[in-house]
Parts: C-alpha cells; sequence; structure tokens
C-alpha cells in the first residue's frame, strides 16, 4: 500500500472521477476538491503530499491557487491544463508548479509525472554519479560519457547537462534554465539556449530526431528522460 494522499483540484467531473480512480487503483489516497478555494483549505487540513491542480476553476484561478499555497508550502504541484493554456502554464512553472499534463493526457504519463514530482521530495544525497543507458556523468571528475566514451562539453554545455540531469523527469522551462545558467534573464526568444541544446544533442543523441534524452516540450522548455 501506497502512504501518498494526493489533493485533486478539478471542477471538471469526469476529469475529476478519471483523477480519483486511477490514484485509487495505483493505490494513492485522495482528497478531492471542486473548487479552488475549498482546495486550498483541504490541502491546509489534510496536509498531502502532492497537488493536482486544474488552472481554470469556478471560482479563483488555479494560479491563485497555486500562489497561496507557495506562500507556506513546496508540496509537488503538478498542473492539470487544458490545450491553448500554454502561456498560463509555464507562467506556473515559473512560479513554483513542478511539471504539468495536459488535457486528454495518457494514465501512464500521469503516474510518471507524479513519481518524478514526489521524488523531489527526498532528501538530498550526495550522488557521485548519473547513470542512464548510455550515458554517465561524473559529477566529480565533471566528465560525461557516452558508451563510456568521453565526450567534449564546453563548461556551460556542462552546466546545462547537470541542470536537466539534476532534474530528470521534471519539465524546465526555457526561463528557468536560463536564469540558472546565465543567472539573468537576457531575453524572451531563448535563441541562444536553444542553440547550446542543439548542440549539446549533436553531442549526446545518436539520432537528435528522435531523442533519448533531451526531450522538448514544445513552446515550455526541456525535460530530461528519467527512464
Ligand atoms: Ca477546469
Amino acid at each position: 500500500m501506497n502512504d501518498k494522499t494526493i489533493l485533486i483540484i478539478e471542477d471538471d467531473k469526469s476529469i475529476h472521477n478519471f483523477l480519483k480512480l486511477a490514484l485509487k487503483a495505483n493505490n494513492y489516497n485522495t482528497v478531492e476538491s471542486f473548487t479552488g478555494l475549498s482546495g486550498i483549505s483541504l490541502f491546509m487540513s489534510h496536509n498531502p503530499d502532492l497537488i493536482l491542480l486544474d488552472l481554470g476553476l469556478p471560482d479563483i484561478g488555479g494560479m491563485d491557487v497555486l500562489l497561496q499555497i507557495r506562500q507556506t508550502s513546496a508540496v509537488p504541484v503538478v498542473i492539470v491544463s487544458a490545450r491553448g493554456q500554454e502561456q498560463e502554464k509555464v507562467a506556473a512553472l515559473d512560479a513554483g508548479a513542478d511539471d504539468y499534463v495536459t488535457k486528454p493526457f495518457g494514465l501512464n504519463e500521469l503516474l510518471a509525472r507524479i513519481r518524478a514530482a514526489l521524488r523531489k521530495q527526498k532528501p538530498n544525497v550526495v550522488t557521485h554519479e548519473f547513470v542512464l543507458d548510455t550515458m554517465r556523468i561524473d559529477f566529480d571528475k565533471r566528465k560525461v560519457y557516452i558508451k563510456e566514451k568521453e565526450l567534449h562539453l564546453t563548461p556551460i554545455e556542462y552546466k546545462i547537462l547537470l541542470l536537466l540531469t539534476e532534474n530528470a523527469g521534471k519539465v524546465l522551462t526555457h526561463k528557468f534554465i536560463q536564469e540558472k545558467i546565465w543567472g539573468y534573464e537576457s531575453n524572451d526568444d531563448y535563441q541562444s539556449l536553444r542553440v547550446y541544446m542543439a548542440t549539446i544533442r549533436k553531442k549526446i543523441e545518436s539520432d537528435t530526431a528522435c531523442p533519448r534524452f533531451i526531450m522538448t516540450e514544445i513552446g515550455v522548455g526541456y525535460r530530461f528522460a528519467d527512464e
């Protein structure tokens, strides 16, 4: 039995019920709300391990719910968004949401997002390497290998790859990556970031058209594979 409790804040009845049944079938406990305000009060009374948050709610917006919760808590929040809500989705990620799924989403995708967001809760353990498939990063030596062949990365390329792998499984927005790597927001088109990502992909992916490691989240950012 899973001992994790997930708070569902979603006003669409069919999606709400789908979420509830799917989570229960996967041994999560659920607490449910159809509005933003009761969602916030359930959050305070039940202290859930994760929140699934719809952006479009009948009373207050999902973004307002997120901002209120973030004042007191770092609980993982996965946004449930509709198509065409790209800007709201990116704004929510930049305001501290951990990830998102876009309706209609598949159950496996949802469960993977939940697992990745819950992993963030684990206390930081010092690790010395990252291994996934053919890739290995040696953090002590600051070296990256594909099939045990050392790659030559520039310091910025290494820094970007490190940020992505530290957050494997989670989507990172263009703005977040840019601020972490360069320390400021230089512009909104993220052109130099795109150029760096293309170069990194050429070095690590065997087929850049069908990436194994770095996924593009269109209009949002990038996600490093975690399995
Ligand atoms: Ca809604």
